[in-house]
């Protein structure tokens, strides 16, 4: 441990030896005139998560980072200088026909023995929560829905303390759409498989109006019964209290069966945990995605299900991703994803660099090709066994990629969809982001942020740029406490303080 009294030495994070820049790692940055110990000194001033020219940096040459080109300085970047956002040039995003494919990763080695407190469905899935989840058909019945939620939480949860919560899967789905059209598909497969999340304990149920286009059965499936089926147009209702009467007595019955579940004793196998991150700086890629990396690792070799996600944020590390693809399947099932995605932005008028916030650029992170190498260091580096269009659910166990937007909402309603239990998120400049049907645990990339949000992140992975934790021994504390979370022990802030975001459905084809 560094001496907390003494004044702290510059430091900066070079990641790999062929790197041409590096990262300033001091608090708050540094000022020009700055020497740091191996004599390099400063030009200008640098801000924290910004990078330095290590070396006489020539006009139209490359700016390494990762070992690979970011882009090329459009102007000379003398050693010691500034290399800001508006100094670099965005190389091409990868050609999606000549990726490196073919020799997969050996599997990583078993680890056994790891286990966690669930709550086992009769399908076989198991949850790390017990909550009823009310599927809605269409956002006009959203309002009658909470409101009768909301004498279901105040008059009959406490009736029933084996019950986390309850949920309204609201949204804005439903009609005014084209419900047809061929991208229909991936809204409505959401919302189907939403309702299948292992947290929700097999106990559907669905409000819907009555003359939606999606009607409600759609969403459960063939041979569900009609009692889990109800509509406020229906004509044994007169007026509203009866519609929240009906609501409130489904509700009864199927938290009668939640109240009966427990939580035991379950393999690490049994846990399905998405990845993603928010509000990224240029510590995401140093500091909380590699410890999550190796905490991914750690999951896939417990023989768990982890999935990553974000298409715009793997789209120019894409090369690295195929290379990582179990066979020729799952290779091609990532092209597929990345074209369809190309397609889609191209369709809209925008590209990948339509990614990078404000936010990402203020913390260092000059584009999407710095982004995206620095994100998918949270995927570990075990083979990639399935690829899933967004919403889908998995068929695998072992690392996989889940196809979705970036939007931290989108993303994290389609792995809910896709059967996720837990969510790991790491963020650099911070967003108090929650989910209501699942925990999020928030990983701070910088310790900056972790100390000014210490009611708000969970995990401060910000060590590992001072000097002061490794990767290894910070992802095996991450994996523990994955597990103390997937079983109830430790709750995560956003659930401490009730603090959840609404679902965010992607709905790529047209509104009518
Ligand atoms: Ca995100």
């Amino acid at each position: 441990m560094p001496d907390p009294i003494a004044p702290a030495a510059p430091r900066y994070i070079k990641l790999n030896p062929a790197d041409n820049v590096a990262v300033v790692a001091s608090d708050f940055g540094l000022p020009a005139g700055t020497v740091f110990p191996c004599g390099l000194t400063l030009l200008d001033r640098v801000p924290q998560g910004h990078k330095v020219a290590l070396t006489d940096i020539p006009a139209g040459t490359a700016v390494r980072r990762y070992g690979a080109v970011i882009g090329t300085a459009k102007q000379d970047l003398p050693r010691g200088a500034w290399v800001s956002e508006a100094k670099l040039a965005m190389p091409e995003a990868p050609a999606l026909d000549a990726l490196p494919r073919g020799n997969p990763p050996a599997p990583l080695p078993p680890l056994d023995g790891y286990t966690f407190q669930g709550f086992r469905n009769p399908d076989g899935s198991v949850g790390t929560r017990n909550v009823l989840a009310v599927s809605t058909s269409v956002q006009c019945v959203a309002g009658t829905v909470e409101f009768a939620l909301e004498r279901v939480r105040r008059e009959l949860l406490p009736r029933y303390p084996n019950v986390d919560g309850v949920v309204a899967l609201t949204h804005t789905y439903g009609c005014g759409v084209a419900i047809d059209a061929p991208d229909a598909i991936v809204p409505i497969r959401t919302l189907q498989n939403l309702a299948r999340n292992p947290n929700f304990g097999g106990q559907a149920m669905v409000v819907g109006l009555g003359c939606e286009k999606l009607i409600p059965e759609r969403l459960l499936g063939p041979g569900a019964p009609p009692t889990d089926v109800m509509r406020l147009q229906d004509a044994a209702f007169e007026g509203f209290g009866p519609m929240v009467d009906a609501i409130y007595a489904m509700c009864e019955a199927r938290l009668d069966i939640l109240n009966r579940r427990t939580r035991e004793t379950c393999p690490a196998s049994d846990l399905v945990i998405g990845l993603q991150c928010g509000g990224s700086d240029a510590f995401s890629g140093m500091t909380a995605n590699p410890a999550l990396g190796f905490a991914a690792d750690l999951l896939v070799r417990a023989g768990a299900t982890v999935m990553f996600s974000e298409v715009t944020e793997v789209r120019d590390a894409i090369h690295l991703l195929t290379a990582r693809a179990a066979d020729g399947t799952v290779a091609d099932a990532l092209v597929r994803e990345m074209a369809w995605y190309d397609a889609y932005l191209a369709r809209g008028g925008a590209d990948r660099s339509a990614n990078t916030t404000p936010g990402n650029k203020a913390g260092g992170l000059s584009n999407i090709v710095e982004k995206a190498l620095g994100s998918i260091v949270k995927s570990g580096t075990a083979p990639i066994v399935e690829v899933l269009a967004p919403g889908e659910r998995p068929t695998r166990k072992g690392m996989i990629f889940a196809a979705t937007p970036a939007s931290d909402f989108i993303c994290g309603t389609l792995q809910l969809a896709s059967g996720i239990g837990l969510q790991v998120f790491t963020t650099g400049r911070g967003t108090p982001y929650g989910l209501a049907a699942a925990p999020v645990i928030k990983v701070a990339t910088n310790s900056v942020l972790a100390r000014r949000w210490h009611d708000l992140i969970d995990f401060d992975a910000g060590g590992i740029a001072t000097g002061a934790a490794t990767i290894e021994e910070t992802g095996w504390n991450l994996f523990r406490l994955i597990l103390d979370t997937a079983s109830g022990h430790t709750k995560p802030w956003s659930d401490r303080w009730g603090i959840t975001n609404a679902l965010a459905l992607f709905n790529p084809a047209p509104v009518t």
